[in-house]
């Protein structure tokens, strides 16, 4: 049903951080729910949580077991500002769409911090400004023009000029957007206590299990699993990650490879609000800092999946990285304590597909595409949540699989 994919290797900076552990059974008979979640990574988790909150009985599986996909090598900038700036996302999809995105992504991260408070998950959340720095993709006049964009969608945006940016930030660079209200957190942490919290509420947990085919009808969905049993839902999330299910269309989706690094704990060297730095360039380049000063570095992006490819380039790759940290603040020590890649999905605009598959209404996918992924998951346990109680969300359409 679904092809699988080696998506990390290398050890990613959250395991230096004790998550708490999510028990899973094993599936010995067949079993029937109001929803089943395939996928218990952070998509699967905010989906578990949302429906379990609105009094649904869930399932969730997961081949791998919790927390053992995408979602432990993803260093979590939990970002409103979508990797596809306003002023080049809008020739893509019009300006209305566009700014509907980024008002809903501004949005959807804000609920995600109420959210992380109101269940008191101990995940490291840290409430985070962000400067997105002038590149070879939005040099220091593009960037005026697009925080002059994002404010006329409602978003606040500052332009920082290079003395204005060198007298705050101490960074050296032609100039930069400043941002407030992303969030940085521990997503191992957040998915474990999001899991957890539907346990509570009577979720049943099946690891490892595998979906290995799917069987639809008007009023019910049939799931088969590896080990035989099969499960009946009055509806299916698909929260499979980069993994994708044969039935999902194959939209203009593709995955390249990425690589990060994280620093020993250095609080001293922090730079003021420890703020998000990231490159309006391609290749890209993004920084921050845990809640216990190691600095975190990825991107050096490259349009390839094969993976064994990958993991050889690691070594050269970390090396790029630490010479790219080091430019942009040199009052680091940029020796990498923690080095690891990933597979990483994305889309033609940057926008992600999230709801009911075409012809099969009992059947959601959540794709989390992209450098927003973890937003993209907020969204999608927002829009899908609100289809199964039969609820329209009124950006449904905008991130739909039948959008024109
Ligand atoms: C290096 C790196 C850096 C990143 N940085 C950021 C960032 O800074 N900010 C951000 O927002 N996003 C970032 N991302 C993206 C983010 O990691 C992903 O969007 C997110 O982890 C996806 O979560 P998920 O739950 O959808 O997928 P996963 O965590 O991969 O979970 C999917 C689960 O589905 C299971 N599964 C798949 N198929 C089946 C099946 N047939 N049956 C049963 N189980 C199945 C898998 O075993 C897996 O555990 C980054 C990604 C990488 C790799």
């Amino acid at each position: 049903m679904a092809r699988k994919l080696d998506l990390r290797s290398g050890r990613p900076v959250w395991f230096a951080y004790r998550a708490p552990s999510v028990p899973t059974e094993r599936l010995t008979r067949d079993v029937k729910t109001d929803v089943l979640i395939v996928g218990m990574g952070i998509s699967g988790a905010m989906m578990a949580e949302t429906l379990t909150g609105a009094g649904h009985s869930v399932i969730c599986i997961d081949r791998r077991g919790p927390l053992l996909g995408s979602t432990s090598a993803t260093t979590a900038l939990v970002q409103f500002e979508l990797d596809q700036p306003l002023t080049k996302l809008s020739p893509m999809v019009g300006k209305t769409s566009a700014g509907q995105a980024w008002r809903r992504s501004r949005l959807s991260v804000s609920n995600l911090s109420g959210r992380i408070a109101e269940l008191g998950i101990d995940c490291s959340l840290t409430p985070s400004s962000s400067l997105y720095l002038a590149g070879n993709v939005l040099d220091p006049a593009a960037l005026r023009d697009e925080a002059g964009a994002r404010r006329q969608v409602g978003i606040a945006a500052t332009y920082l000029t290079r003395k204005a940016l060198t007298d705050s930030f101490g960074i050296d660079r032609a100039g930069a957007i400043l941002s407030h209200g992303n969030l940085a957190l521990d997503p191992r942490k957040l998915t474990a206590g999001l899991l957890l919290k539907a346990l509570e509420r009577k979720a049943r947990f099946y690891a490892p299990v595998q979906a290995t085919a799917i069987e639809d009808s008007r009023d019910q969905v049939v799931v088969a699993t590896s080990g035989g049993p099969t499960i009946t839902a009055r509806h299916l999330v698909l929260a499979t990650g980069y993994e994708l299910t044969d039935i999902i269309p194959k939209t203009a989706h593709s995955i390249v490879s990425t690589w990060a690094i994280a620093t020993m704990p250095q609080p001293k060297n922090i730079w003021p609000g420890a703020a998000f730095m990231w490159e309006a360039s391609d290749p890209y380049l993004y920084i921050r800092a845990t809640e216990d000063g190691r600095v975190i570095c990825g991107g050096e992006d490259e349009e390839f999946t094969d993976e064994a490819r990958r993991d050889t380039l690691i070594a050269d790759k970390t090396k790029r990285l630490a010479k790219k940290l080091h430019s942009l603040l040199p009052q680091l020590d940029v020796t990498p304590e923690f080095t690891w890649t990933g597979s990483f999905g994305t889309t033609s605009t940057g926008m992600p597909y999230i709801g009911a598959l075409p012809r099969h209404p009992r059947i959601h996918a959540v794709m989390g595409y992209g450098g927003n992924g973890i937003t993209f998951s907020q969204i999608a346990s927002e829009i899908v949540g609100s289809a199964i109680g039969s609820v329209e969300d009124v950006d449904a359409k905008l991130f739909s699989f039948s959008r024109s």
